[in-house]
């Protein structure tokens, strides 16, 4: 992986070499490949990877002075330049491919898969879904997943397709562990009341926290969600007996929103009733057994091979491996039960 000085470098050195200008006597650096099919393929890679450093490094300029990276920091891999950078599960600083699975929970069959460059699961409900529908030309009623395809984006996704989506949405994690003043966990949000026709928060002393502004947040490619900031007035905290418990620096309390969350909210009501609990049970004993197969016993946690197109074929020919056992399973099955009825 390569920032954008040591990118150039090489672009400018592999080009004298290219075009027979090179004159340097120093070794040529080992990265250089001996043969010029070689050369002619890393450059026109580098090429490719000089156009993704560009775009991250613009996107990093228009980020928040606080969230913006030093440019000389942003790199890209010159053998996976389009995926994203990131840790894996061995906690390695790699370029990153995700993969998804629609599993049906009667025969746990693979129906269909994803593999595509993203370090996160976001984003990728929709996708998949479109693709499983698209090769059996029908309309699924219900899909179970995990947290990580129940954001405010995917349940919108799921209700435009009219589907239902079992899924529980992920607690809101580092603002439940937030600290107060006193170092004690903050008061969660979620002992505020939220009143949409006020559109205000409550806090647990009574006191409104009104409305102060609405962002646009950049989600997976171009989507985004609005999210607005509430804020309770200075005069009830300072002399609050909870400020204490309540507030984590100087200012007033806040709490932010986003747009849709009561989505959220009733999912998590959804979530909470038997009937869905007894049908999403159901997703563990089936489902969650593909992935384990795939990840305990082909211990696939890394590809073999570089760029997209074979982490594609890897990913499929490791579908077929597992379907192709899977059938063979349900084939023992049925002729030992042909049997024991006969
Ligand atoms: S600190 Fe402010 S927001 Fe928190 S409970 Fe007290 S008055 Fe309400």
């Amino acid at each position: 992986m390569v920032n954008r000085n040591t990118l150039q470098r090489r672009q400018e050195l592999l080009k004298e070499l290219i075009d027979g200008t090179y004159c340097r006597t120093d070794p040529l650096p080992k990265w250089v490949p001996p043969t010029e099919s070689g050369r002619q393929d890393l450059a026109s890679r580098i090429e490719a990877a000089a156009i993704v450093l560009e775009q991250r490094i613009n996107e990093n300029a228009k980020k928040p002075s606080d969230k913006r990276k030093d440019p000389d920091k942003i790199t890209v891999s010159l053998t996976d330049p389009i995926a994203p950078l990131g840790r894996d599960k061995r906690k390695t600083y790699r370029p990153l491919y995700t993969v998804q699975f629609m599993v049906d929970p009667v025969s746990r069959l693979i129906v269909s898969y994803l593999c595509q460059a993203s370090a996160t699961d976001a984003g990728t409900l929709a996708p998949m879904i479109d693709k499983t529908q698209k090769m059996f030309g029908g309309q699924l009623k219900r899909v179970l997943a995990d947290g990580s395809y129940c954001s405010i984006l995917d349940l919108t996704d799921a209700c435009d397709r009219n589907i239902d989506l079992l899924a529980p949405p992920s607690a809101s994690g580092s603002a439940a562990k937030r600290k107060s003043r006193s170092g004690e966990i903050q008061i969660p949000r979620e002992e505020f009341r939220f009143e949409a026709s006020l559109n205000c928060y409550v806090c647990p002393q009574g006191h409104r926290l009104a409305y102060l502004w609405r962002e646009k947040k950049m989600r997976m490619g171009d989507r985004y969600v609005y999210q607005s900031t509430y804020q309770c007035d200075a005069k009830f905290c300072e002399g609050c007996p909870l400020a204490e418990r309540c507030l984590s620096g100087k200012g007033p309390r806040r709490i932010k929103r986003i747009e849709g969350e009561e989505m959220l909210e009733a999912q998590r009501e959804k979530m909470a009733s038997e009937s869905c609990k007894t049908l999403y049970r159901l997703r563990g004993q089936t489902v969650e057994l593909s992935f384990g197969d795939a990840k305990g016993n082909r211990r696939v946690d890394r590809f073999h091979g570089r760029g997209i197109e074979r982490a594609r074929c890897e990913t499929g020919l490791l579908i077929l491996a597992q379907n192709l056992l899977r059938l063979d399973k349900l084939q023992q099955r049925a002729i030992s039960l042909g049997k024991q009825t006969a």
